[in-house]
């Protein structure tokens, strides 16, 4: 079985220019001690907005890998797939996400709730998990709960899961199951439950992404009550090491945490938890390096700025269009964003710092940032003319994206 090793980053790579810049940052890393696999990981939903085909993404990978001698292993991830979306998939990638939010808090049939109570009932009472300082309080009611809210959901990632080995083979590739993209956190002991229901289905899972309590805005830092944070993140550890116990699930199962980059107020509390348990992690990122491409271009001058210049005008206009389908994890106040008139005026200095997301400087914007975030269509919209840029600017936007990853996500989260 393909066995993920105990420190994973998702690098995201919208354009498929920066693998090399993005492994670049897991060298370094491994130069500090520290061993860090890559995943390359793009979404179902990117690649459409994008135009482009999952198979581009392993060849970056596979090219990245080749050309700076990287002889560690690494992964291609599909990323937040679906049953109808997984096919296209299946020749680049060796890492599935498996995305079943969508069918959270919807009932799955009588039988199979029966079933899963069934199975369940032996915790009802008080349940003493090792790690965790007070009993959880279980009743035939939370179990009830649980189900209503994810049995249908995990039996769905039961369906993706064995289409995928049908066309893989069992043990060729590695599993992770997501329902971060709900409304309401899951608890730890609703961890447990979904757990149940992961192996319950026979899926080796070895990343699970749950919903964490607080706002994981993309690109941005957590907004949220960083104790509850640390508190919750401390015990769902303790949860999947007691599941792998008593569900038998992979011995390396692990939280991963998405929109996990730029969270750097939580990047404490994740480094003291994993290291407490001696826990892996996996971190997935994409649109930070995204920011980081825009940022190289702004710095750059000339034709880059132009095009830095032009997504936020665009993105600015298209508003609505562009934020709805990422409703759920941007905040922006509109009335904190420059006019695209103001924005035309800035120089390259002045572009870079009100996006680069330095908190001490007091040109940082991050309603200015979450908008560029999503503005990554427009880009994709310039086509052509986009790609040129980052291949003319090749050298300025390749210091920013290994900087990014090292300085302000690795060190703080792994080291
Ligand atoms: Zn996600």
């Amino acid at each position: 079985m393909k066995i993920l090793e105990k420190y994973t980053f998702g690098v995201g790579d919208r354009f498929t220019r920066q693998g090399k810049a993005q492994l670049e940052a897991l060298i370094a890393a491994k130069k500090l001690g520290a061993d860090i696999i890559p995943v390359w990981n793009k979404s179902n939903r990117e690649h459409v907005t994008i135009h482009t085909h999952p198979d581009s993404l392993r060849a970056e990978a596979d090219a990245a890998v080749a050309a700076l001698g990287w002889k560690d292993s690494y992964y291609v991830d599909a990323d937040h797939i679906g049953l109808k979306t997984v096919d296209n998939f299946l020749a680049a990638s060796d890492f599935y996400t498996l995305d079943v939010a969508d069918f959270s808090g919807k009932p799955a049939d009588e039988k199979s709730v029966k079933a899963f109570m069934e199975a369940n009932k032996k915790f009802v009472g008080k349940l003493t998990i090792p790690g965790i300082d007070h009993p959880l309080e279980i009743t035939e009611k939370t179990i009830l709960e649980a189900a209503g809210k994810f049995l249908l959901a995990i039996e769905e990632a039961g369906k993706i899961y064995r289409h995928v080995e049908e066309k893989k083979g069992k043990g060729n590739f590695v599993t992770e199951v997501s329902i971060d993209e709900t409304d309401l956190p899951q608890s730890p002991t609703e961890m447990l439950f979904i757990l149940s229901a992961i192996a319950k289905e026979g899926i080796p899972a070895q990343t699970v992404a749950p919903k964490f309590t607080g706002r994981f805005n993309k690109g941005v830092d957590y907004v949220g009550d960083v104790v509850q944070f640390e508190k919750e993140f401390n015990e769902d550890l303790c949860v999947l090491a007691f599941a792998v116990k008593e569900f038998g699930l992979p011995a390396n199962l692990k939280l991963s945490v998405h929109s996990g980059s730029d969270k750097f107020s939580i990047y404490g509390p994740i480094n003291r938890a994993i290291k407490k348990h001696n826990a892996g992690l996996h971190l997935k990122t994409a649109g930070t390096t995204w920011l980081e491409e825009i940022i190289g271009l702004a710095c750059a001058g000339g034709e880059g700025l132009v095009i830095a210049k032009e997504v936020y005008r665009k993105a600015y206009e298209r508003f609505d269009e562009l934020c709805a389908p990422y409703a759920a994890v941007i905040d922006i106040k509109k009335d904190a964003l420059p006019v695209p008139a103001e924005v035309d005026a800035w120089d390259e200095k002045r572009y870079a710092q009100t996006l680069r997301h330095v908190q001490s400087n007091p040109l940082y914007n991050l309603n200015f940032r979450q908008l560029v975030h999503v503005g990554y269509k427009v880009a994709a919209e310039l086509g052509e003319r986009y790609y040129r840029a980052l291949d003319d600017n090749e050298k300025v936007v390749a210091q920013n994206v290994p900087e990014n990853l090292l300085e302000r996500h690795i060190k703080r989260v792994f080291i």
